[in-house]
Order: structure tokens, then C-alpha cells, then sequence
């Protein structure tokens, strides 16, 4: 009983620790962040996207690094669930919205027509003028809509939906793309395969990975992409780390591949070197 007694204790004082702690990284990363967003600490990497019948690369996701000048590269997982909770998330996506509307500009002039995704976080959506600030960095970079592609987590689809299914028919009648990123990782993927107006189904990687060593998971990975296909959209697969998931990927009929089989996010100086190949692998 008195060990009980005793762990238990133990385990509170534990507990209370790593709350103070991670207070005080919070309140340290809320002091930060204006002046980093200032200093141009945050910045724009960049995944290629790999078509699966060429290996050629035919896009790329544009991903936040915080580039800190004392503590070295920060990961988004380290603060964007701060940032989400705050509300300065939605800073940060307009910056990698105009840097890749910036960017999608200084490709076209390479001569590369590809497109390249942002992330559009949960707190856009509702907001009535995402569809114009949106629209204002085509007309000011003067890029083609349908090249800046918008990745829509699933799991929102599972809230209001029918403002969600406007906003989008919005986006795209502007022209924009737009992909549900994360398919498979929500609970009723398949309703919202039936009727979210989207162009693309993004197939999340813990999904891809969990079900692709199973017999039973490699035939409903198979068929989510023949489904999505049946219904006029393209499919791409994120978390692609291996030959065999490639090739099994290839052989169901999936468009495009993401992963570090290919390349992590790098920085755009990386990315270009890595178009000029052309082909990965
Ligand atoms: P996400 O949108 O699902 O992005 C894919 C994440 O998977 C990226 O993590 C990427 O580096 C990682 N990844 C790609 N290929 C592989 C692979 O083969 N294996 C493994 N293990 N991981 C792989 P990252 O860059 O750390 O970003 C994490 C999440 O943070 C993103 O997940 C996205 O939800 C969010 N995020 C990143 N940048 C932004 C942004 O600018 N705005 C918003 N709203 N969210 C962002
Ligand atoms: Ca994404
Ligand atoms: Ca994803």
C-alpha cells in the first residue's frame, strides 16, 4: 500500500514539472515569435513531389522551418500547435503563402510550370476573406491559380462541412487546387470521398503505413485509390520511405509519390539543384 502511496506521489511531482516546463517553452516561444516573424527566421522549405510512372519530380509542398539564430532549426511540430492555439498560425501561412506565390513567380521564370501546395490551416477556414487574400497574391505575383495548390486537413471536414464545401467551390471557381491532405487518418474518409469538392486525395502516411505491410490494409490502400480515381481525382501518397511502398503505390494506379525515398524538405537552393536532375531516383 505505502509503495502505491509513494509512486503515485512521485509520479505527480513528475507531472507538475513537465507542466511548468512546458510553460515556460511556451512563454519563451510566445515572446519570440512576432520578432522572428520580422527577422525572416521563419522559412520556406520545400518537398519534391515525384510523379510514380517518370520518378520525374512534378511538384513540391511548401513546409515551415524556424530557423533560430541561437537554438538551430526548430521542427513545426515544436510550435505549431502553439501557434494554432494563439492564433498566429494564421501569420504564418499567410508568410508561406506570399513566399510560395513568390516563389511559383521565380520558377515560371526558370522555366518550370510546376505547382507547388501550401498548408491552409483550421483557423482560415470560416474566414471569409481567405478567398480574396488568396486571390490578391495571384494577381500581385501574377501566377496561375490552379499551380498553388491548398491542402485541407481531412479531420475538418468532419466539422461543419457545408460552409467548408463553400468556401472550397469558392477557391475553386478562382481556380485554385485543392487537396484533402491526410485522407484515412479521420473517421468517415469515405462519405467525405463521396462529397468534398476536392481535386486531389493526399493519403496520409501513418494510414500508408499502418495498412501497407497487411494483406487486408494493401486492399483498402489499393482501393481508396481506384475509388478516388473513379471519381475524377488524382491521388498522391506523403510518407513514401521505401522501393516496395513506391512500387506498390505504382502498381494501384496511385499519380504521385512523397517521402524521404525521395527527399526530405529542403531549402529552395536544394530544390532547384534537384529540379535541373529532373528525375529522382
Ligand atoms: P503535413 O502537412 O502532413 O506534412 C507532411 C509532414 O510529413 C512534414 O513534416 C514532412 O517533413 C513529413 N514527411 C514527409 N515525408 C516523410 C517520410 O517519408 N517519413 C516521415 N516520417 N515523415 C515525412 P513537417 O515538415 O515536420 O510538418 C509537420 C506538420 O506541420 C505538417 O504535416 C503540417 O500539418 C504542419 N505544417 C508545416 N508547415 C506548415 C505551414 O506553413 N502551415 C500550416 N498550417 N501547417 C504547416
Ligand atoms: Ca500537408
Ligand atoms: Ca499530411
Amino acid at each position: 500500500k505505502k509503495n502505491i502511496k509513494g509512486t503515485t506521489l512521485t509520479n505527480f511531482n513528475v507531472y507538475d514539472d513537465n507542466i511548468r516546463l512546458k510553460d515556460n517553452q511556451q512563454a519563451e516561444l510566445e515572446s519570440e515569435m512576432e520578432i522572428a516573424l520580422e527577422r525572416h527566421e521563419f522559412v520556406m522549405f520545400l518537398q519534391p513531389k515525384v510523379s510514380l510512372d517518370s520518378n520525374a519530380i512534378c511538384g513540391a509542398e511548401a513546409l515551415v522551418r524556424w530557423m533560430h539564430p541561437l537554438k538551430g532549426i526548430r521542427m513545426p511540430g515544436d510550435f505549431l500547435p502553439l501557434f494554432e492555439s494563439n492564433g498566429f498560425i494564421k501569420r504564418i501561412d499567410e508568410f508561406m503563402w506570399e513566399e510560395t506565390a513568390k516563389y511559383l513567380a521565380r520558377l515560371s521564370e526558370l522555366g518550370y510550370s510546376i505547382p507547388v501546395s501550401v498548408n491552409v490551416s483550421r483557423l482560415h477556414i470560416g474566414n471569409t476573406d481567405l478567398v480574396t487574400e488568396l486571390s490578391g497574391l495571384v494577381k500581385k505575383y501574377s501566377i496561375d491559380p490552379s499551380k498553388l495548390e491548398l491542402e485541407i486537413t481531412e479531420t475538418l471536414f468532419t466539422e461543419d462541412t457545408g460552409s467548408l464545401y463553400s468556401i472550397m467551390q469558392e477557391l475553386k471557381n478562382v481556380g485554385f487546387t485543392i487537396e484533402m491532405d491526410d485522407f484515412g487518418s479521420g473517421y468517415s474518409s469515405l462519405n467525405m470521398l463521396k462529397d468534398a469538392p476536392v481535386d486531389v486525395i493526399k493519403i496520409d502516411r501513418f494510414f500508408l503505413d499502418e495498412v501497407i505491410d497487411t494483406k487486408r490494409g494493401k486492399i483498402i490502400v489499393a482501393n481508396s485509390i481506384k475509388m478516388s480515381k473513379e471519381l475524377g481525382m488524382r491521388t498522391i501518397a506523403e510518407g513514401v520511405e521505401t522501393k516496395e511502398q513506391a512500387e506498390f503505390l505504382r502498381n494501384s494506379g496511385c499519380d504521385i509519390a512523397q517521402g524521404y525515398f525521395y527527399s526530405k524538405p529542403i531549402p529552395t537552393e536544394e530544390f532547384e539543384a534537384l529540379l535541373k536532375e529532373g528525375v529522382l531516383k
